[in-house]
């Protein structure tokens, strides 16, 4: 049997057996290595992608260096029902005028009754006619267990389903009916930091939208996983051509074919993806490994008007087909990319590379890493019998530890103590300390450290718990201390593609773009402030309405002042340039919002 070589120095991912093929490829690709649980020891990767939830514990238990792709609790968008509830929420909230980008849902059998009366009004309103209806499961996706339906006593149910008004009068392409999936990268709830990619795709129903056939979901569904098995699956059809998909780049093309104005719809996605997200994001737990990408499902009705489908948990990236090769692979290398990995991650080689922790540094080293390991886990495999164990007789000569004062000790999960750490050079130089800003500051070891790639070394740690007086003595002790969540919310990033102003880059504000993924929330300096500490979701909400309105009604004096209100904050000091998600050539949002020659950034 060939033996695999293996790369100490690559950056490592784990698969849950349910991830997709392509993030393999596109991680192998870029030169990581598969983590392999026989050779390597437990904690010894850099990233962990699952396609279904992570448990608690793996929460808990991440180490500084490791990433999951997954946030906790997110279920209240995911789940049908859950993101019909809080949608409703927030509508009773902040009106209904802003929250009306969902189709009105019931869930059943809970809200049979409500669901009844409603019915029942629109029929004697619509004089004998109520509309059309679509029945969910709340819990499956593609399309499995949906039906639609127009009369009541169509509808039949034997677990929980959402029945929601069907959108009758969807935008067609050549007749077909179709909708976006929209990539949304939550790069971080606290603060909360969306970021949108440019592709997409634009899924069509193989069948022409007929209202007279209600049970063919060739016709009436969008779904991927159902339209591959239609008749005219192959078939070159009208415009939309063979297959069932477009990249959104076709999509935008479409649309200036037909003189369409997408600013507003773009903006109007925006808002749904911003608002939706804001339903949860005050309960999701600060975790700054964790990232997500989420799929937002949109329809166009025939008015322009998007509505929200669902949200995807974990979108399909199965490669069906040429528009899924250009556009999964884009989305997925730009989300590693947003992940902000170096190309060596010292923080976790020093973890597994004892001797270099002992002493072979070299003599105009003047600071040591820390080893960090996780409290509750087992001694590694085999370290009896390996002589050159990574964890074993570990120590720590120059590591002073102490607790820090930070302000945002008191955030978050209370099961997820951890501790400062503070790095303490011969010479008693101070690396870091506390943190800052609702950001945890990043400890830049000096250049004087010998090893390679120590430069880029970045050390966050959040004070959550006073260290056991033993631990304080002893030094070695300290590794077994939990040590978590380093933000990977970063202040220093050093772009792939666009290459930002330098002042920007300096102030701690998040990128603007990364690849394809276009910084979405915040948009302005307002928003980046109500981002931050506790999530000031009031504020957030007005601003994207504001926002809104104005890109509705530029012309209007009343309008025009208020969008005064949004962009001098942002253009005086010219502090905050967003880029505008949507269109081709992505202007500058204030160049948009002042009518200017939209500049763009390619
Ligand atoms: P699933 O998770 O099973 O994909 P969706 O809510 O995305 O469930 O619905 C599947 C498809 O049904 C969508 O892609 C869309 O084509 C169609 N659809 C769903 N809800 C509506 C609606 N309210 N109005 C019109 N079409 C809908």
């Amino acid at each position: 049997m060939a033996l695999r070589t293996f790369d100490s120095t690559a950056l490592v991912f784990r698969l849950h057996e349910s991830a997709p093929q392509l993030v393999r490829e596109v991680l192998l690709e870029r030169g990581w290595m598969e983590y392999n649980g026989q050779e390597q020891e437990e904690g010894d990767w850099n990233l962990y992608w699952r396609a279904s939830a992570f448990h608690n514990a793996d929460f808990t238990n991440v180490l500084p260096w490791q990433r999951l792709n997954h946030h906790p609790k997110t279920l209240g968008i995911t789940r049908k029902d859950h993101l019909a509830r809080n949608l409703k929420r927030m509508r009773c909230t902040f009106g209904s005028a802003l929250y009306n980008f969902s189709p009105t849902a019931y869930i059943l059998p809970n809200n049979y009754t409500t669901f009844l009366a409603e019915y029942t009004k629109s029929r004697l309103r619509d004089t004998g006619k109520s509309g059309y209806w679509i029945c969910k499961p709340v819990d499956l996706s593609r399309g499995r267990g949906i039906f639609i339906f127009e009369d009541i006593k169509d509808l039949m149910y034997d677990s929980p389903v959402i029945v929601q008004r069907y959108i009758s009068n969807p935008l067609l392409i050549s007749g077909y009916k179709f909708d976006l999936r929209i990539y949304v990268c939550v790069k971080s709830f606290h603060p909360l930091t969306i970021y949108i990619h440019q592709e997409g795709l634009v899924r069509f129903a193989t069948e022409r939208y007929n209202l007279s056939s209600l049970d063919n979901p060739f016709s009436h569904l969008t779904n991927t996983s159902i339209n591959k098995l239609g008749p005219c699956y192959r078939t070159a059809k009208e415009r939309v051509g063979q297959g069932c998909k477009w990249t959104m780049n076709k999509f935008r093309c479409f649309l200036h074919s037909q003189d369409i104005d997408e600013r507003l719809l773009w903006q109007r996605i925006n808002t749904i993806v911003t608002l939706t997200l804001l339903t949860i994001a005050p309960s999701v737990p600060f975790s700054p490994n964790c990232v997500e990408l989420f799929g937002f499902d949109i329809l166009i009705d025939a008015n322009l008007k998007p509505w929200l489908l669902e949200v995807n948990y974990s979108p399909a990236l199965t490669l069906d087909c040429a528009a899924d090769v250009t556009v999964k692979k884009d989305v997925l290398n730009d989300l590693i990319d947003l992940m902000n990995y170096k190309k060596v991650d010292v923080l976790r080689q020093k973890g597994y590379q004892p001797t270099y922790c002992q002493g072979h540094v070299s003599p105009s080293s003047t600071i040591t890493p820390v080893l960090l390991r996780p409290k509750s886990k087992s001694l590694p495999r085999q370290q009896s019998n390996n002589p050159s164990s990574l964890h074993s007789n570990v120590s720590l000569p120059f590591l002073q530890q102490k607790q820090i004062n930070s302000p945002d000790s008191s955030r978050g999960d209370s099961s997820c103590s951890s501790v400062n750490f503070v790095l303490i050079s011969k010479s008693n130089a101070v690396a870091a300390l506390g943190s800052e800003g609702g950001h945890f500051p990043l400890l830049k070891l000096p250049g004087s450290v010998t090893q390679p790639d120590c430069t880029d070394i970045e050390v966050v740690m959040e004070n959550k718990r006073v260290l056991p007086p033993e631990a304080k003595q002893n030094s070695r002790h300290s590794c077994r201390c939990l040590c978590k969540l380093p933000a990977i919310y970063v202040q220093k990033y050093r772009l792939p593609i666009f290459s930002w102003r330098a002042k920007f880059q300096e102030s701690g504000n998040p990128p603007f773009r990364v690849g394809g993924f276009i910084l979405t929330f915040p948009f302005n300096e307002v928003t980046l402030k109500a981002s931050k500490d506790n999530l000031n979701v009031k504020i957030a909400v007005q601003e994207v309405h504001k926002l809104l309105t104005w890109l509705a009604s530029p012309c209007s004096h009343k309008m025009k002042r208020q969008g005064e209100g949004v962009l001098d904050r942002g253009r005086k000091s010219d502090s905050f340039p967003a880029l505008f998600w949507g269109p081709k050539n992505l202007p500058l949002l204030s160049d948009l919002l002042h009518h200017k020659v939209i500049k763009t950034h390619k």
